[in-house]
């Protein structure tokens, strides 16, 4: 293995550690103390299993946490109205609308009502504005992006001037990532399912971040020597050496790149641990901002 491993779950450890240490310092100095709350619309059980995870990280890290949950079938009228009320409630400072909506709800319009200093998602329409634009500030950075970005910086790794490919344009992940990535002098190309010659761009990546949710396609020789690899995917393999029957995997061959690239971040253990850790850290950014 040439690459060295990016070892997230560590990091985003400190990250964790470091927001619970400023959770206890308020919490001491007699200030409120931050509070998440989270949105569920529906029974996904993988938005059920996000949403749980997060309401547990908000424990373990001494944070409040209010979980609020409609039926499948709730009206558009019902989730705005949560999140009016979640906006006007001063013990919370952080509102996390769990995404996807079910398909009958506008998630534009829901997500465009969360206060600005309360879009702990960076999702609502006026912070991602601010980050595609030269010189302005968002409030807060999507999580997920975010923690790509930590881990490079982490790292050591140069971003100005590299030249950086993102796969996948998505609103929380890919195209934030991109935005991300020039603010901080990259020269950044976006790939998504209509980009012709994939492993050629990919070939040129002195950065990749790879976010598409495609099984292992990146593979060993699309990858440039010494690059950095940060694979956001997460995909299931069947593999039936697990109870389960299947494992995790990523949008990358890991196997194939750790033997080429000079970083890489391993699935599970990468980003995914990292989007929680930043969540967390926006959320206390967010009860200092309404102080
Ligand atoms: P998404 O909304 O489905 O977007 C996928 C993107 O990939 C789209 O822009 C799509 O292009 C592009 N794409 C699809 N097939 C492609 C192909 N063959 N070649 C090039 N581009 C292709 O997915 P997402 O929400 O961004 O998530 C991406 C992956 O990251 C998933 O595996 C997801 O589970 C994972 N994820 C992980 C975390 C974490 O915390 N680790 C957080 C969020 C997401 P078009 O725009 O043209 O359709």
């Amino acid at each position: 293995m040439t690459a060295k491993l990016i070892d997230g779950k560590a990091i985003a450890q400190e990250v964790r550690d470091g927001v619970a240490a400023g959770v206890a310092m308020r919490v001491a100095a007699g200030k409120s103390k931050p509070t998440l709350a989270t949105v569920l619309v529906g029974n996904r059980p993988d938005s059920s299993a996000y949403v749980a995870s997060k309401g547990k990280a908000c424990q373990e890290l001494g944070m409040g946490s209010i979980s609020e949950h409609l039926p499948a079938n709730a009206t558009q009228e019902q989730v705005e109205s949560l999140v009016k009320r979640l906006n006007a409630d001063s013990t919370v400072s952080g509102i996390l609308v769990q995404l996807p909506l079910p398909s009958h709800l506008n998630e534009e319009r829901v997500l465009q009502l969360v206060s600005i200093e309360k879009d702990v998602d960076g999702l609502s329409p006026i912070n991602i504005g601010r980050l595609a634009q030269k010189g302005r500030e968002p409030l807060f950075v999507p999580c997920t992006p975010n923690g790509c970005i930590y881990l490079l910086d982490k790292m050591g790794i140069q971003i100005e001037g590299a030249n950086a490919v993102v796969l996948g344009r998505s609103n929380i992940v890919g195209m934030p990532a991109s935005l991300l990535l020039v603010s901080r002098n990259a020269t950044v190309t976006i790939c998504h399912s209509c980009t012709k010659n994939l492993p050629d761009i990919v070939r040129q990546a002195d950065i990749l971040i790879a976010a598409i949710g495609k099984t292992e396609m990146v593979r060993g020789d699309w990858i440039k020597p010494d690059a950095a690899v940060i694979d956001v995917g997460m995909n299931s393999k069947p593999d039936s050496t697990k109870k389960s029957g299947h494992r995790l995997v990523g949008d990358v061959n890991f196997e194939e790149a750790k033997e080429v690239a000079g970083f890489i971040t391993p699935v599970p253990g990468g980003v995914g641990p990292m989007t929680i850790a930043m969540l967390m850290k926006n959320t206390l950014r967010a009860a200092e901002i309404q102080d």
